[in-house]
């Protein structure tokens, strides 16, 4: 999607891709509708020969998808993009479409669950070679290529322990050996970091979180260029049906409207809690993205432009403690979902990460002491006054 009038990414997000119909509606119109008619058994071929523009079964695509499709890639500035069902349909079908089996993919250790268990799991089952790395340590991607390595995925931040990946440097060696780079931005969102200038090329959303932001739906997208989607997602896409409602496609559209006035607030009120936590004497280590003691601030300052909406911190003590303050809590609400309006706090080691064995949660810094808190569009004020309540349980 060519952004022709160099609309700046607010703008971009109010209206960007928009298809009114007959009517000028203001607000994008929802098709809900499987299929189409043709006026003709002529035009009906000329479309199936793609001679002709327009839409043939919702599965492959539908106007409000479209819609968010296109707004999509105004604001990553990519050329195309396929919306999914769910954040996972969007992973699972950028992993899957391009590689067969006898091929290797290096992917990050530290993965949202479900993608880890596409990569150590799926994959393998179809004959496809996988290496997870340590992805913070860049001489750990070169190691682990192999002569059929084709792809490299990786996730930054990442989940929970808000980790930060190279993107350029694992770009630089995916582009000297011919492979390609998957990045999963949803941490970051697609206003704090921008894989595609970074050299990555696939970046995959859950529109679940931050886009819609509100709890709502769930959904996800692939960007890439558009040679790399019509080679390998487009058909992989059509034939497997991981596509996104326009129901829930609305939905998103309308979340990618208020998206950077709540990311921005989220954010900032994320800033103020990560340096409050860190002075706690209660809390015996904070990681937060946008801090100086970050283990990565350097790369951040390189490639990101924002910090985030979510805290990783470490209570003293362990679970017990971790879950007596996650009790005490009033207005954050105990749940694993992030980059929602209101403030949610998680403990991975028994939740989202309580399939991993313990070294291999030991290895991605999440400790039995481990919270990790997604700030939402409450007053600063409150969650500071609840968290500090609930610190004092414990
Ligand atoms: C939530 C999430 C996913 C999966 O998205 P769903 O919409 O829940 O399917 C993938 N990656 C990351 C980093 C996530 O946070």
């Amino acid at each position: 999607m060519v952004n022709s009038k160099n609309w700046r990414p607010q703008t971009a997000l109010v209206h960007g891709g928009t298809n009114r119909s007959q009517h000028g509606e203001t607000s994008e119109a929802i098709y809900v509708t499987q299929g189409f008619v043709y006026d003709s058994a002529e035009a009906a071929e000329a479309r199936f020969k793609g001679d002709e523009p327009g839409f043939i079964y919702s599965r492959y695509a539908n106007p409000t998808v479209d819609m968010f499709e296109k707004r999509m890639c105004m604001m990553e500035g990519a050329e195309d993009a396929r919306a999914t069902a769910s954040g996972m349909a969007a992973v699972h079908a950028a992993l899957l479409c391009s590689v067969r089996a006898g091929d290797h993919v290096v992917a990050a250790r530290a993965l949202f669950g479900s993608c880890r268990w596409i990569i150590e799991q799926l994959m393998p089952r179809y004959g496809i070679e996988t290496t997870l790395v340590d992805g913070t340590k860049p001489e750990a991607w070169e190691q682990a290529v192999q002569p059929n390595t084709k792809l490299f995925f990786l996730e930054s931040p990442t989940n929970p322990t808000l980790e930060v990946v190279d993107i350029a440097h694992v770009a630089g060696i995916a582009n000297s050996i011919g492979a390609r780079v998957v990045v999963d931005n949803v941490f970051a969102t697609p206003l704090q970091q921008k894989p595609l200038e970074l050299g990555a090329h696939v970046v995959v959303y859950s529109a679940t979180k931050h886009i819609d932001g509100q709890g709502r739906c769930l959904g996800g997208v692939v960007l890439s260029d558009k040679a790399w989607i019509d080679e390998n997602l487009h058909d992989y896409f059509r034939h497997t049906g991981p596509s996104l409602s326009p129901f829930n496609a609305w939905t998103l559209l309308k979340g990618l409207e208020t998206l950077p006035l709540r990311v921005r607030q989220q954010t900032e009120s994320a800033a103020r809690l990560a340096g409050w936590l860190a002075c706690h004497p209660k809390v015996a280590r904070v990681i937060y993205p946008g801090r100086n003691d970050h283990p990565q601030a350097e790369i951040i300052a390189r490639q990101m432009t924002g910090g985030s909406t979510l805290i990783c911190f470490d209570i003293r003590g362990g679970k017990g403690e971790a879950f007596r303050m996650s009790n005490a809590l009033d207005l954050v609400r105990i749940s694993n979902n992030l980059g929602d309006a209101k403030s949610l706090i998680t403990h991975p080691a028994t939740t989202t990460h309580k399939n991993l064995a313990a070294d291999a949660r030991a290895e991605l810094g999440i400790a039995d002491g481990t919270l990790r808190l997604s700030v939402g569009l409450e007053d600063a004020d409150d969650l500071i006054e609840d968290m500090d309540r609930a610190l004092a349980t414990v």
